[in-house]
């Protein structure tokens, strides 16, 4: 048997029967160069799971969820068929499967399913016959036969769920960007394309916002050390940016080698934005023993997940705490917040929705000491306040004003010569 890879299109790069006959030939290129079998996953053509949604809601705005995988799961048949027309019309062999023909086996929680395990051998024998196979993306279904969706973006999830379980050699992610880069294009004028990022790297810069894979992927790949490559359909010639744990290893398709980078990265290698930040204040708690674990615990019980924390206490016995919390929860918190206060004993809450937060992300940054200090001082240098800090191993946030959030990704960026790299 031939070595399996697996390749998935967004829905972007499926938008058009144009798009779509594109696609298809870089499925016959890559089975032609590389000397593989190929299995196919794609996402609904451009924005019709939006379209979807909006039909939906005109009809009735709180459906039945079982009924909700039943109309979004149609967008994704929609394009395993176009694609497999478009492949036999350039003479290539190919067949379409939808989540449950595929063996694509989930839990049975509608519109939020994750896969639990892949009956693998219909794709066997189809592969096996020459076949391309194209596997509808972001469904599956459970033993009683019933149809469940992944969860927006879960196509990204199915691919590397089939690679897994193929034993792929690895797995091409392909969209509307080349590679991930080192900030948002839409913000900082010259980011670079990153050739290689590990999981964590890319998973921080994921969560971070970098909506270029989905998290779910990047963490299934990880566990099972899959080899993912983020690429671009209009650009197929690109190798875009292989996300792997050794990011000295970089893929050579053409000539089929690994080759070694032995030239040293950068400590940093990306800078993120998440806007979707509040902050809330909770101002004179009784400094005492115990006060954090019942204020988070009776928010987490209330649905509430928070972010970044910082806490001071003064000489007083007080202390004030300032969390951030997802924006879309923020009104929720605040009220729940002010609730707590009464029962602590606390003086008074804030709320400020207009904070948000940049973060730099790189593996290196574990043994290599003042990074911290570089991205303040870039900060302080331009007049950006940090109200706040979180760190991890691989990252370091500030909170910063929302007005002040996209220049403090630019100087950011700068300070750390983030766009002159061949990262
Ligand atoms: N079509 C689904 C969505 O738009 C799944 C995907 O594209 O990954 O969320
Ligand atoms: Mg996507």
């Amino acid at each position: 048997m031939k070595k399996i890879i697996v390749q998935k299109f967004g829905g972007s790069s499926l938008a058009s029967p144009e798009r779509i006959k594109c696609v298809a030939e870089i499925c016959k290129e890559t089975q032609y160069n590389e000397d593989c079998s190929l299995v196919v996953v794609v996402s609904a053509m451009g924005d019709t799971t939006d379209d979807l949604l909006d039909l939906m809601v005109q009809v009735n705005s709180r459906p039945n969820p079982r009924e909700q995988d039943m109309l979004l799961s149609t967008g994704e048949q929609v394009s395993i068929a176009l694609l497999t027309m478009a492949l036999n019309k350039i003479d290539k062999k190919a067949q379409s499967l939808t989540g449950w023909q595929a063996g694509i086996k989930t839990e049975s929680i509608h519109t939020k399913a994750r896969i639990k395990e892949i009956e693998t051998s219909r794709i066997l024998k189809l592969l096996e016959e020459d076949n391309i196979v194209v596997v509808a993306g972001f469904q599956g279904f459970d033993n009683n036969h019933e149809i469940f969706t992944l969860g927006r973006g879960g196509s990204d999830t199915t691919a590397v769920a089939l690679a897994v379980s193929l034993g792929a050699e690895r797995c091409d992610i392909y969209t509307d960007v080349d590679a991930v880069h080192t900030s948002d294009p839409r913000i900082v004028k010259k980011t670079s394309p990153l050739k290689n990022i590990s999981y964590d790297e890319m998973l921080e810069l994921a969560s971070l916002g970098a909506q270029v894979l989905h998290p779910r992927s990047v963490e299934t790949a990880k566990f099972f050390n899959m080899p993912l490559r983020v690429r671009s359909s209009w650009h197929p010639e690109n190798l875009g940016t292989l996300v792997t744990d050794n990011t000295n290893i970089e893929l050579n398709l053409k000539e089929k080698k690994e080759i070694k980078v032995i030239e040293g990265q950068k400590a940093v290698r990306g800078v993120a934005i998440d806007k979707k930040q509040a902050r809330i204040s909770i101002i004179g708690v009784p400094d005492e023993p115990g006060i954090a674990a019942k204020i988070f615990g009776e928010l987490s019980e209330n649905g509430i997940s928070v972010d970044v924390i910082v806490q001071c206490v003064s000489n007083d016995g007080h202390a004030e705490l300032d969390f951030t919390v997802k924006r879309d929860s923020a009104e929720l918190a605040k009220i729940e917040i002010d609730r707590i206060a009464k029962l602590v004993g606390a003086k008074r809450t804030s709320l400020d929705l207009n904070v948000v937060k940049v973060s730099i992300v790189g593996a290196g940054m574990i043994d290599q000491p003042g990074i911290a200090a570089k991205m303040f001082k870039s900060l302080g240098q331009k007049g950006i306040n940090i109200q706040m800090i979180s760190t991890s191993e691989i990252r370091i946030s500030c909170i910063v004003s929302e007005k002040e959030g996209e220049e403090a990704v630019q100087v950011i960026h700068e300070a750390f010569g983030l766009s002159e790299i061949s990262a």
